[in-house]
C-alpha cells in the first residue's frame, strides 16, 4: 500500500460519513498489526493484506457506528476476532458499555491483549455459547443492543441473539448479498421472537473493481422473548425456525 495505513483508513472511512480522529486511526493501526501477528499462531481471519483488512474488516464494521447512540449498553455476539465489537468500541470507548461474547475461548485471549494495547474501556469479555449463556439473568434482556457479523443465518441469528435486548432494544446485523432470502425465510423467527425488521441500510464499497453490497438490518424487540428460547443447539439444528 502506497499511503500510509491511517491515511487510506481515515478517506475509505470518510466516504462513509465516518470521520475518524487521530486517536481512533493509531488505534486501529495496532488493532491491524495484532491481527497480522496474532493470526500467525491461531486461525483469526482469512483477510490480512492492509486494503483488505481496512476495507473488509474495518470500513465494514464502521457503518454500524450510524445507528449506535452514547451510553447504549451493547453486546457483540460471535465477536470472533472483535467485530464489530472491537470497532464500535474503538469509535466510541468509554462513552458505551460493550460486551464481546464468543464460543472460542482461544479467540478470546487475543481480544485481551486488544483491549490492554488499545486502553479500551467499558469493555468486558464473556465466553460461551450464545443460547445458553442468553438464560442466565445476568445478560437475558439486560441490553439497548446486540450487535452481530458472520455468525448465522437471520432466523437462527434472531433465536441467538434476540433473548439479549430488552423490549424496545434492538438486534442490529451486518448482512451480505443473500440477506432478502433470509428474511422472508425468517417469518416465523420474527413471529414467535416478538421481533420487527425495522428499518435497512444498505451500503456499498469497491475493492480493485469489485463491488461488495452490503447492508445493516435494524430489528426491534417488541416484546419479551418466549422462556423457552433459544433452545438448546441441538433443537436449534434440528429444527431451524427458517421451516415452515
Ligand atoms: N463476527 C466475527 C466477524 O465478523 O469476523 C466472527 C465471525 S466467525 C465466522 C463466527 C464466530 O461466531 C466464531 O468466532 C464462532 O466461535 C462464533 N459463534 C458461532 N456460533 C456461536 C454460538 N452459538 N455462541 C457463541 N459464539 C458463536
Amino acid at each position: 500500500m502506497k499511503n500510509e495505513f491511517k491515511d487510506v483508513l481515515r478517506e475509505e472511512a470518510s466516504k462513509i460519513d465516518i470521520n475518524l480522529t487521530e486517536e481512533m486511526l493509531i488505534k486501529f493501526e495496532i488493532y491491524k498489526e495484532l491481527l497480522v501477528e496474532w493470526n500467525k499462531k491461531m486461525n483469526l481471519t482469512a483477510i490480512t493484506e492492509d486494503y483488505e483488512v481496512i476495507m473488509k474488516h474495518f470500513v465494514d464494521c464502521l457503518e454500524i457506528v450510524k445507528y449506535i447512540h452514547e451510553g447504549q449498553n451493547i453486546v457483540d455476539v460471535g465477536t470472533g476476532a472483535g467485530f464489530p465489537g472491537i470497532v464500535i468500541s474503538i469509535y466510541f470507548n468509554s462513552r458505551i458499555k460493550m460486551t464481546l461474547l464468543d464460543a472460542q475461548n482461544k479467540r478470546l485471549l487475543f481480544l485481551e491483549e486488544v483491549i490492554k494495547q488499545l486502553k479500551l474501556q467499558n469493555i468486558e469479555i464473556v465466553q460461551g455459547r450464545a443460547e445458553e449463556l442468553a438464560h442466565k439473568d445476568e445478560y437475558r434482556q439486560q441490553y439497548d443492543i446486540v450487535v452481530s457479523r458472520a455468525v448465522a443465518n437471520l432466523s437462527t441469528l434472531l433465536e441467538f441473539d434476540s433473548a439479549y435486548i430488552k423490549v424496545g432494544g434492538k438486534c442490529l446485523f451486518l448482512k451480505g448479498e443473500n440477506v432478502n432470502i433470509e428474511i422472508k425465510e425468517a417469518k416465523k423467527a420474527f413471529d414467535i421472537l416478538h421481533c420487527e425488521l425495522d428499518n435497512q441500510y444498505t451500503y456499498t464499497y469497491n475493492i480493485k473493481g469489485e463491488s461488495y453490497d452490503r447492508r445493516v438490518l435494524s430489528i426491534k424487540k417488541i416484546a419479551n422473548t418466549p422462556p423457552n428460547y433459544p433452545r438448546n443447539n441441538g433443537q436449534i439444528k434440528k429444527n431451524p425456525l427458517n421451516q415452515n
